[in-house]
This record gives C-alpha cells, sequence and structure tokens, in this order.
C-alpha cells in the first residue's frame, strides 16, 4: 500500500472532467506533495493508499476550488461606497479612491481574500497597483494567484468631454518597468503559486509604443496580457478619435487579439466583434455582479461562448459589487443571460460551474494545472456541506439537484474545507493559515480614516449616494 500526504472521500465529487461536471459517487481522491495522483471509487483508493491525514466529508460534494480571473482587492476597502450611481468611477469612486494609501489599499486587500477564501476561491485574479505587497500576501496565506500589476502611461489628470489623454512616457517606462521587474522576481515563486501577467489597463490608457513593447514582453516570457478591453464608451471613444478605428479591430490590426489576451468586460463591444476576439483565440473574463451594478449591463459571455471562447468570471471590486463570492457570480451570469434573452436555457447552473472552474482555467491559460479534479493536476479542491438548509433537500436517484442548488440557491457558507496544493487552508469554516479577526480590525480601522479623509470631496462631488445619505436613504 503506498504511503501518500492525503485521502479524501465524500459521497458526492463534482470532477469538472470531460464536457459537463464530471459526476462520481462514493469517490476518493489520493492526493501527494501537492497533487491528484488518483481519483476514484473509495474501496478503490482506500484499498490502494494510505493517507497521513484522512478526510471523511460524509455529507458533502467536492469540487475543484473556484478560479475568480479578475479582482481589484486594492479597492476593496471601500466596500459599499460606490453603488447605485451613474459615473461610478467620478460619482462613486473617486471621492474615496483619492485619498486611499497604499497601506489602507493592502489591508482592505487582505479582507477581499479571507471573504473570497471562505466563498470557495482558490485561485485569484488579481489586478491591483500594491502588487508586490500582494506577492507576499499570497505567498504565506497559501493561495494561488494570477497577479497583475498596472501599466499606463495616460496622465492622471481631469479631462475636459473629448478632449484626448495625454500620455507621459516616464509613467509608462514606470509602470511597465515595474511589470517586468516583478514578473522576473515573482513569476513562478510560491511553490509555482504565483504567475505574473501584464497588465495594460486598457487600450485607451496606454500608447501604442507602449502596448507594443507589453505584448512583446509578454510573448517572450510566455504570460499573458491581462487588461479591459472595450469597458465602456469612453474608451471606445478615445480609440476611434486617435485611430479612426473601434477598440477591437484597431486591436486585431496590432496584433493583440490572440491567445496571450485575455479580455475583462468587453461590455461595448458589438457582436461582431466579439466574435471576432473568440475566433483570435482571446480569452474573455466577465463580472456579471459587478457591470450589472455599475453600468447595467449584462456582460457578452454568451456570445463570445457561442463563437467558441472560453469564459471565465471574476468578481471584480468591492466598491460595486459589491463582494467576491463565486456563488454569486454563477447565479448572476446564469440569470442575466437568462433574463436578457428572456430564455431559461440560456447559460444552465453546469454551464455556470464550468465557467467557475475548468472553462475559467482555461481562459487564464492554466488548465493543465487547475480547473478539475484530475490525475497530474494540482489538488485545489473545496468541500461544499450538503447539510446546510440551502442545500437540502438531496436527491440523488434518478435526479441529482446539487449542482442547481449550489448555483442558484447556496451561500459562501456552505464551503466548510478549501485546500490548495492539497494543504488545508479553511477547515471547519475556519481559516487556517490567517488571522481573520485582525484582518477584518484592520480593515475596520482604516475605514474610519478613509470616511473622514473622503468626506468634503464626496459633499462636493455630490453624486447620488451623496443624495442618498442626505434623504436618509442609506
Ligand atoms: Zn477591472
Amino acid at each position: 500500500m503506498q504511503q501518500i500526504d492525503m485521502i479524501i472521500s465524500a459521497p458526492h465529487f463534482y470532477t469538472m472532467e470531460g464536457d459537463g461536471v464530471g459526476y462520481l459517487a462514493d469517490a476518493a481522491m489520493a492526493v501527494d506533495r501537492g497533487k491528484i495522483i488518483a481519483i476514484g471509487k473509495k474501496r478503490d483508493i482506500t484499498a490502494a493508499f494510505a493517507g497521513e491525514i484522512v478526510l471523511e466529508k460524509n455529507h458533502h460534494m467536492i469540487l475543484p476550488g473556484f478560479i475568480d480571473a479578475h479582482m481589484h482587492t486594492d479597492i476593496d476597502v471601500l466596500r459599499g461606497l460606490a453603488q447605485d450611481t451613474k459615473h461610478w468611477m467620478m460619482y462613486g469612486l473617486s471621492p474615496f479612491s483619492n485619498v486611499l494609501t497604499g497601506e489602507e489599499e493592502t489591508l482592505g486587500g487582505r479582507l477581499g481574500y479571507v471573504e473570497a477564501l471562505r466563498g470557495g476561491t482558490t485561485t485569484f485574479g488579481d489586478f491591483n497597483e500594491n502588487i508586490e505587497e500582494t506577492c507576499r500576501f499570497v505567498e504565506k496565506m497559501g493561495v494561488r494567484a494570477c497577479l497583475t500589476p498596472e501599466v499606463r502611461d495616460a496622465a492622471f489628470k481631469i479631462y475636459e468631454p473629448g478632449e484626448l489623454y495625454e500620455f507621459d512616457t516616464a509613467m509608462g517606462e514606470r509602470s511597465f518597468g515595474d511589470n517586468l521587474r516583478i514578473f522576473r522576481q515573482w513569476h513562478g515563486k510560491a511553490q509555482g503559486r504565483i504567475r505574473i501577467f501584464f497588465g495594460p489597463q486598457g487600450a485607451d490608457f496606454c500608447s501604442l509604443p507602449l502596448l507594443q513593447r507589453i505584448k512583446k514582453a509578454a510573448v517572450e516570457n510566455n504570460t499573458k496580457i491581462h487588461m479591459h478591453v472595450q469597458q465602456g464608451d469612453r474608451e471606445t471613444y478615445q480609440i476611434v478619435k486617435r485611430y479612426g478605428k473601434r477598440p477591437i479591430a484597431w486591436l486585431d490590426e496590432i496584433g493583440y487579439l490572440d491567445s496571450y489576451l485575455l479580455a475583462v468586460h468587453l461590455t461595448d463591444a458589438n457582436e461582431e466583434e466579439i466574435r471576432l476576439a473568440a475566433q483570435r483565440g482571446t480569452s474573455m473574463v466577465a463580472c456579471p455582479g459587478s457591470i450589472g451594478i455599475i453600468d447595467g449591463i449584462v456582460p457578452p459571455a454568451a456570445v463570445f461562448q457561442e463563437a467558441g471562447g472560453w469564459v471565465g468570471l471574476g468578481s471584480d471590486q468591492a466598491p460595486g459589487n459589491n463582494c467576491h463570492s463565486m456563488i454569486n457570480e454563477m447565479k448572476l451570469a446564469a440569470l442575466f443571460t437568462k433574463i436578457k434573452y428572456q430564455d431559461p436555457e440560456k447559460l444552465p447552473a453546469w454551464k455556470a460551474l464550468r465557467m467557475a472552474t475548468i472553462e475559467g482555467a482555461r481562459a487564464l491559460g492554466m488548465d493543465g494545472e487547475i480547473g478539475s479534479l484530475e490525475p497530474g493536476k494540482r489538488a485545489d479542491f473545496i468541500a461544499v456541506d450538503l447539510e446546510q438548509p440551502t442545500m437540502m433537500p438531496v436527491f440523488t436517484e434518478p435526479m441529482r439537484n446539487m449542482v442547481p442548488n449550489l448555483v442558484y440557491s447556496a451561500s459562501g457558507s456552505a464551503v466548510e474545507t478549501v485546500a490548495v496544493d492539497g494543504r488545508l487552508l479553511l477547515g471547519k469554516g475556519r481559516h487556517l493559515t490567517e488571522d481573520e479577526e485582525m484582518i477584518k480590525a484592520q480593515a475596520q480601522e482604516c475605514a474610519q480614516v478613509i470616511g473622514k479623509k473622503g468626506a468634503a470631496q464626496f459633499w462636493r462631488v455630490n453624486g447620488s449616494n451623496a443624495a442618498m445619505m442626505r434623504e436618509g436613504k442609506l
């Protein structure tokens, strides 16, 4: 009998292998040195292996950990300050984001990590300004992450409506140089749990020479370009005015539409443009909760998928979503798409679950390692408690109801165990590597200070949140 690190067994495994959800009944998984080495019938696995740790999850379903393909945890400390408003960035976010210090961003971001892990996220697609601090935190916490520092050369200033952005060469040089340095320092670190992507903020925020240098670096270093693409009419306006073409057509012309590009949002692209991006091998991240709250738009995931592209899900950020729950994103992706097309058969629960797991892994170019439970892949898995009221009753014969219940009725608290590389990070619903109470207290302390610092600008900008506050509606 082979001695290994861990055996985990449960009545229900959803491996996500194949084209569906890869269901296995009465199964077990053998884990050694961070990897899955076998998965199958419990009696066969327990006959072949002896685990140092044996987890018997008798009323659970086991799944691959969720992949949150697009987040900005550096603004998580502003949760709940910027929703239900037009011009989200200007009226909602900026009065407070303008006064944030790097330390406040870092401390608030940790709250996002403990929140997301609780909800079953094991891979964090974080795009933020303090990425080196995030690298250190990810290394210590034990999660997996694709981390992207922001690169731009469009100068920070208040532009008149219709004014073209000014490019600041020194800023572009500095932010691109930082991205390269962070790539060299952190890519593949934390026992391979950290990947570094290149992060042009958007086609409008970067000059052509800067975009070309980023593309060359991504190809040379064989890593992804994580970029907001056609995220709004502001971007479309800038690109059309500057280059005489809409963003997708222009990106195609400069060689950006290919498998290196992870395109976030695509909310201002038309169907033809979306199909072109998918056909070129670009992958997409849809953030239904965030884009619903910020723009009142349904991300065009279904069009992208129908054109053959891979779509992952992202929770984006806390001041306009307002959470990092992949269970929430799965439900919203499915629901919004059904509503948009007035078709209940669009984006069924099993498809939403694939987007949060294996298809998200494909979008990130990581399906060789994660996204499904198969021998050879990393042992990133979660156990969902089927005795939570929202998961009950459980039907097993002839009809199973666990996937629809997970997508449409579960809350994050149903996630009872989370492991990355076979290491338990959450057990019985408690964090095992982080002091959650301390992280919450530090974020709370920041909030008291930020509220006071941002107040004058909040009232001066006088967005709809200020009006609601005055009228006693918040
Ligand atoms: Zn974003």
